[in-house]
């Protein structure tokens, strides 16, 4: 019944994740899937996010529908704690299941809303970006956006695609907390993007996956929200994954800020429409727990203390890596000035599969690290096998 099914290709970083996982040496080290670990290796539930869970448990008092647009408390709460100074009349809002769901319907409203459009994407990104939007029958091309060898953003390059691009084009944008190489735009190098995508009619996709991982919860919203104010029209998908530990749950959203509010109903009813179709409507519990969080200011307290926490356990690693500078032929200095979960360094094949097979140390091809799973008592063993990789 299925002639045209090809076989796929399993999910390389999965399945990477799953080798190491069977790698019995005691030096191993993971350093491949996406998730925060703490000293101890593990990925715990956050305490604000348990305390959600015990109050939910007890006082949730249905588990009848909700409707298309999910929790409209967690859209509410979200929506003032990543884009505080944007009005809530000009914002359209969906919960998605994750953010990679947000990508997803912001991409086929793009479609729906101009079919053909193309999506400009700076490469190196996250690797499920480029075939995700490819499935919502957007035009999507690529051009470099990161230089590896000096590990800067070419802010050139993209001001120049901008102003090739045509009017109604749209372009992706990871502002702060880049995956996969952790760079995080300066505000001036924002402003200029802002500025050039507002004068050609471009319309940005942005992508927040690490909110509160770059400098501070509050100051990621600023340089956000600087961005937002230059803009007339922008998509932000976001995802409470990783700042609320929630991945498994699902909890994520899209938003569609178009000042004036006149295009407020019409966004809304095709979200509605579009979501309809697919999942219908969101998983409710992630949600729950973070609008339970959010609308409560003992659990919001210790929710941003804990989240500031790990993210300045992220910092003291790229510190104590960038401290050991060049290492062989790689600068880890520059690791230091990154933010958000990941950093890319020029590790090329051969270094990845020697410290794979000779040190244990498991690092996908691409050569992204993940930084937030590694303890700061093994960055000086990740550097030794670093170094010895690269001498034999
Ligand atoms: N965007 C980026 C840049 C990501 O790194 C991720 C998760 N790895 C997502 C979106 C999607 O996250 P979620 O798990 O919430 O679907």
């Amino acid at each position: 019944p299925f002639p045209c099914l090809q076989p796929q290709p399993a999910d390389p970083l999965l399945s990477l994740a799953q080798i190491a996982g069977a790698d019995r040496r005691p030096s191993r080290l993971d350093l491949s899937v996406g998730v925060y670990r703490d000293e101890a290796g593990r990925t715990p539930v956050m305490r604000a996010v348990k305390a959600a869970e015990h109050r939910l448990a007890e006082t949730q008092p249905t588990k009848a529908y909700l409707g298309i647009l999910g929790n409209a408390v967690f859209l509410d709460h979200v929506r003032a704690l990543v884009m505080p100074g944007v009005d809530a009349q000009d914002v359209a809002a969906i919960q998605t299941p994750g953010g990679t769901a947000a990508l997803r319907l912001a991409a086929e409203l793009l479609a729906a809303g101009k079919p053909d459009r193309t999506i400009w994407v700076g490469t190196p990104t996250w690797s499920n970006h480029l075939p995700l939007l490819g499935e919502a029958r957007l035009d999507v091309r690529c051009f470099p956006a990161f230089d590896i060898a000096t590990q800067a953003p070419l802010v050139d390059r993209m001001l120049d695609i901008i102003a090739a691009a045509a009017p109604g084009d749209a372009f992706l944008l990871q502002p702060l907390c880049h995956n996969p190489t952790g760079v995080d735009l300066m505000p001036d190098a924002l402003a200029a993007i802002a500025d050039a995508l507002a004068a050609r009619g471009v319309v940005p996709l942005i992508d927040i996956a690490y909110h509160g991982f770059g400098r501070s919860l509050d100051e990621d919203s600023e340089r956000l929200s600087a961005l937002l104010d230059r803009l007339p029209h922008a998509l932000l998908t976001y995802s409470c994954s990783k700042n609320f530990g929630l991945y498994r749950e699902r909890a994520g959203a899209l938003f569609s800020i178009n000042r004036g509010g006149a295009l407020r109903d019409l966004i809304t009813g095709n979200l509605q429409a579009l979501a309809r179709t697919s999942w219908s409507m969101p998983p409710d519990h992630g949600a729950a727990v973070v609008a339970t969080i959010l609308g409560d200011a003992a659990l919001a307290a210790d929710w941003r203390q804990e989240l500031a926490a790990m993210v300045a356990r992220v910092h003291a690693v790229r510190q104590a890596l960038a401290g050991h500078g060049v290492v062989g032929a790689i600068d880890l200095g520059p690791v230091a000035g990154q933010s958000g979960m990941f950093s890319l360094l020029p590790f090329g094949a051969e270094l990845v599969a020697r410290l794979r097979g000779d040190h244990a140390v498991y690092i996908p091809d691409s050569g992204r690290i993940n930084i937030a799973g590694l303890a700061a008592e093994r960055v000086d063993g990740f550097v030794a096998a670093l170094r010895a990789a690269q001498m034999r």
